[in-house]
């Protein structure tokens, strides 16, 4: 593979900056450099911060919601005219399979572009008539105005589909932003950049700064008080340390945090759908998915039979390159999360679990084994505080456990900080119901997973997270709402 040079993105143009920092860009399938990255520093960041604050009064902050919808769809054309660019870096980046990136990763990137452009186009604002004493009345209406700068700080497990469900809708409603991709997963960020230009995406508007988190172009970003608003989407104590950092000037943030998402197969499943479901909720994207499941919960008449045949399944997983299309699994995204995954399934055994499949790093061909390969594991038989169970693990990894109540399993899944998502698999609609409503979580599937409808809330519920983005929830986020009042 060549070796690319990854630049930051300001007002328009790419530069390498002044800070002289670099950073290698390694893929995480063979081990092997594909990239050298240009760090921001401080000036880099206060450059494309002052870049987008200028641009929100520029052509961008001028034109109608049409006249930027427009250039939006544009945006989601060029990222599919280009769509084996963007799907070669991203599957570099990440080692995920080809199969995935092609209908879900890219996509869905630039699907985000155009489900907002239209969105902003189509909603209308409340307006109120107010009676007042002397009879003549007032009139109370609300318009909505972009919130400004929004700093964006993006996570590496589906880097161009994240980074453009907050870009997407962030400049739909006329702000402008400067994005902080994760340092592990940079390229398609930055080609973005050529895409906004030959769109037409006037300079400033898409700024992009490379760097890590503290002491780096994050904290740089988010401690700014040029950026008006964060919206972040990471592991929870990051948000704890980008919200103390919002804190000064009392800046809003919308966080999509971590999860520890629980399934829960009732005895009158479905068995052949809840093991499919399960086997693409517990492995999908080598298990870093927010939304995936660590935790299964099975009633007890159907949980032997459940393991053997869960077991079974996740036998068959192949692991491979990204560009075979009979791979199911890439490695995981680097070697330093290859070492936290493998820390737990240390822990598992330590705590004694019973490992019914996997448990280390599987044999790769020798051209592979440098890459950041684990095996698809399942454990059964750990007590409900073993860290495997309580702890985000984001590996394709899970622990089994029966049960014999929707009481018992209800309070289960409830027990943990986390409340992201939750897959409830039964074909008793009043229980599907019952126990949907009773979850704590951002969103509940009954008898499927991932199945996602854009124009719907998303987000987590307690350290999973803060607001909703998704439809018209996104404005809530994205713009100002100022009513105004006119006495008649
Ligand atoms: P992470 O929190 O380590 O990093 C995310 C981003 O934050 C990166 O760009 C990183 O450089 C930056 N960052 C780190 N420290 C920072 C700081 N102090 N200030 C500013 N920026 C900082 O998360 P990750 O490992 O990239 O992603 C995996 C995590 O993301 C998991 O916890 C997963 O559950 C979560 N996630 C949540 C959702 C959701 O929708 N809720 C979606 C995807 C991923």
């Amino acid at each position: 593979m060549s070796t690319k040079e990854i630049l930051n993105f300001i007002n328009g143009e790419y530069t390498k900056g002044t800070s002289g920092k670099t950073f290698e860009n390694r893929t995480p399938v063979d081990g092997s450099l594909i990239g050298v990255v240009h760090e921001a520093g401080r000036a880099e960041v206060d450059a494309a911060v002052k870049a987008a604050r200028e641009a929100l009064t520029g052509p961008w902050g001028k034109m109608t919601n049409d006249q930027r919808s427009e250039i939006l769809h544009r945006v989601a054309n060029g990222v599919t005219a280009r769509f084996d660019e963007f799907l070669k870096a991203e599957c570099a980046d990440t080692g995920k399979p080809v199969s995935i990136a092609n209908h879900i990763d890219i996509p869905r990137g630039a699907a985000n572009f155009k489900v907002f452009a239209d969105l902003v186009k189509n909603v209308g604002n409340e307006s109120f008539e107010t009676p007042t004493p002397d009879g003549t009345g007032a009139l109370n209406f609300s318009v909505r105005r972009p919130k400004g700068v929004i700093g964006v700080i993006s996570p590496w497990n589906l880097p161009l589909l994240l980074m453009t469900w907050k870009v997407g809708p962030a400049l739909a409603c006329g702000n402008t932003v400067v994005v902080k991709p994760s340092e592990e997963t940079p390229a398609t960020t930055a080609l973005l950049g050529e895409v906004m230009n030959e769109a037409g995406v006037p300079p400033g508007v898409y700024n992009v700064i490379h760097g890590f988190g503290p002491d780096s172009a994050g904290a740089f970003l988010t401690e700014h008080p040029g950026v008006d608003a964060i919206t972040f989407t990471g592991e929870t104590r990051t948000g704890e340390a980008i919200m103390k950092a919002a804190a000064v000037g009392v800046r809003d943030v919308s966080f999509e945090l971590g999860g520890k998402n629980p399934g829960i197969v009732f005895a009158d499943c479905d068995m052949e759908k809840a093991i499919e479901g399960t086997m693409r909720s517990v492995f999908a994207n080598c298990g870093q998915v927010c939304l995936g499941t660590e935790r299964v919960y099975v009633e007890r008449p159907i949980f032997d039979e459940f393991v053997a045949r869960f077991a079974e399944s996740a036998k068959q997983l192949k692991l491979g390159i990204p560009e075979d299309p009979t791979v199911d699994m890439g490695p995981l995204v680097s070697h330093e999360h290859q070492r936290k995954v493998l820390s737990y399934y240390q822990k598992a055994k330590d705590a004694g679990a019973t490992i019914v499949l996997g448990g280390g790093v599987p044999n790769m061909p020798a051209e592979l084994a440098a890459g950041a390969w684990v095996e698809p594991t399942i454990w059964t038989g750990l007590p409900d505080d073993a860290a495997v169970i309580t702890e985000e693990i984001f590996g394709p990894c899970c622990h089994i456990r029966p049960f014999d109540t929707e009481e018992e399993v209800i309070k289960l899944a409830n027990s943990l900080p986390y409340g992201l998502a939750a897959a409830v698999w039964t074909e008793n609609t009043s229980r599907a119901l019952r126990v949907s409503g009773q979850i704590e979580c951002g969103i509940c599937w009954v008898n499927s997973w991932f199945l996602r409808d854009l124009r719907t809330a998303f987000g987590g519920s307690k350290q999973s997270g803060i607001g909703r983005e998704g439809g018209e929830h996104s404005l809530e986020f994205y713009t100002e709402l100022k009513n105004i009042c006119i006495k008649l």
